[in-house]
């Protein structure tokens, strides 16, 4: 991407490397200088540094609903 993409609270990120666990997918939990994700897959936690997880994503699906 070569714009900075714009995350929010809810969105689903697909990432470029998957998680251990196998899934790719995380959802967004919290927005800061870091970013707190769960894992779609085994719905463990995570906390990223923003200008990371930016570099790390492949797609965005955002909440609708
Ligand atoms: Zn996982």
């Amino acid at each position: 991407m070569a714009a900075i993409p714009v995350i929010s609270v809810g969105d689903i990120l697909e990432m470029k490397k998957p998680h251990p666990c196998g899934e790719k997918r995380f959802k967004v939990l919290r927005i800061g200088s870091d970013i707190k994700l769960s894992c779609v897959g085994c719905a463990r936690t995570l906390v990223i540094e923003r200008v990371k997880v930016e570099k790390m994503i492949k797609k965005i699906f955002p909440c609708e609903a």
